[in-house]
């Protein structure tokens, strides 16, 4: 039995959802340790397509255990409306844990994230105004509210007139609002405290005893490994780690459990929000690449917003797949190149007439990097209804191989389509 960390090598969007789902049916637990709503998973099954942005993707399999971890940022509104969503479509009753250490999305956050964003104007960071950044901000300035602060009043109260007292003065002085008062905050949240409450346990007592007991665990990443914000391209990161070593952190797990890390890496690149993208495409080919790929085209799962789109990326991705420290890849979207003649890839980066292959520049120098391309035999055909990876025409195998040998962890599945099925292990 395992413990399985499930997680993005790129800038997000790798198809970690579809991964998660069809792996999910052999574990016991699917876990959330980081992030919020601001990423969405896409999932296509036989209940039909969904997005899911709070809730893990183990949810359409009754008997797996979907915990969200205390690493987590909670959306109570975004959590429990999904599961409503899942029961309206005829999904069976999903079993969630919610940590009572997982600290809670406040309005305020979003309110911020919208203010501070349109503040920025062009210099934003592209942010899907999930209050996700103001979130950690709190949580590491140590003014955030934890669940279990949410079913003591006075607590609570005490909490909110603390976090208020700063941002306040901001929201006078620097955004030109009206203060807001904690006692008006509270009957939103006790509200939503009662609806949370029969999901609100320990989670890490839980899991250690999963894990002790041998149980398999799958832990679900969000965004990838590029949007770190030690690692990535800070300041176009997220605001939590999005790599595997802080998975047992965020979950709350032995940081030796995690025996299995799948990296998945997407076959070309796409990338939502502000920051470099050295193998960035426009124009007609970037166009053609975003109405092709994914399963409706390239577009945002939280925001609908079109995704940039480029080549697949060899420097970033032998890097995400470094930092995730992948025992093993899963490369996803095989079946959208099928549409080209000749496939390119950038196979390094050129900053200042020097070439970089090997390692990944820090965000003052990617701004300068332009991409060295290489072509790479196309299939020109449809993959999507392939099963094996022998089956596959010799082009797509080339492919499938020339990217294992850049990154330099073995491929262990490759997926051809955005369904359960459309999966073939190597
Ligand atoms: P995640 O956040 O990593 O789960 O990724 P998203 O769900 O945001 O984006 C991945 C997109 O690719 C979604 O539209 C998926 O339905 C789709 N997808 C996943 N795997 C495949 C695949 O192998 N082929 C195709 N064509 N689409 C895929």
């Amino acid at each position: 039995m395992t413990v399985t960390a499930i997680v993005g090598a790129n800038w997000g969007d790798e198809g970690k959802g579809k991964m998660t789902d069809a792996l999910a049916a052999e574990s016991s637990y699917v876990v959330r340790y980081q992030g919020g709503s601001n990423a969405g998973h896409t999932i296509i099954n036989s209940y039909g397509k969904f997005a899911l942005h709070m809730l893990p993707s183990g949810v359409f399999h009754p008997e797996i255990t979907n915990v969200i971890g205390p690493g987590t940022a909670l959306d109570i509104d975004v959590l429990l409306k999904e599961r409503d969503e899942l029961l309206a479509r005829g999904v069976p009753e999903p079993t969630i844990r919610v940590s009572e250490r997982a600290q809670v999305v406040l309005s305020i956050h979003r309110l911020f994230d919208e203010l501070e964003e349109e503040r920025l104007g062009a210099n934003g960071f592209g942010s899907t105004k999930r209050g996700i950044a103001p979130f950690y901000a709190d949580k590491y300035a140590k003014l955030g509210v934890q669940v279990a602060d949410l079913y003591d009043e006075e607590r609570l109260l005490h909490r909110l007139e603390q976090s208020l007292a700063a941002k306040n003065v901001l929201l006078q002085q620097l955004y030109n609002r009206q203060p807001i008062k904690a006692i008006d905050l509270l009957p939103e949240l006790l509200e939503q405290a009662e609806k949370l409450r029969p999901f609100v346990c320990d989670t890490s007592s839980l899991l250690h005893e999963a894990y002790r007991n041998g149980q398999s665990i799958l832990l679900e990443g969000q965004l990838g490994a590029l949007r770190d914000p030690d690692h990535g391209i800070y300041p176009y990161s997220t605001s939590s780690s999005t790599l595997a070593g802080f998975a047992p952190v965020g979950a709350g797990l032995p940081p030796y459990a995690i025996t299995r890390i799948i990296a998945v890496v997407k076959a070309y690149s796409s990338c939502v929000g502000a920051g470099p993208f050295v193998s960035e495409l426009s124009g007609e080919e970037a166009d053609q690449l975003r109405r092709l790929g994914g399963d409706a085209g390239e577009f945002g799962a939280t925001t609908g917003r079109p995704r940039r789109m480029g080549w697949f990326d060899a420097v970033a991705s032998r890097y995400g797949c470094m930092l995730q420290g992948a025992t093993e890849v899963a490369l996803t979207n095989l079946d959208v190149l099928g549409y080209l003649d000749e496939i390119p890839v950038c196979v390094g980066y050129e900053i200042d007439g020097s070439l970089i292959k090997e390692s990944f520049p820090v965000t003052a120098k990617l701004d300068q990097a332009k991409p060295v391309l290489k072509r790479l035999p196309g299939w020109r055909c449809d993959i999507s209804k392939i099963r094996s990876f022998e089956q596959l025409p010799e082009a797509a195998q080339q492919y499938v191989r020339f990217v294992e040998e850049v990154i330099g962890v073995k491929i262990g599945s490759v997926s051809v389509g955005p369904n359960r099925e459309q999966l073939m292990t190597l």
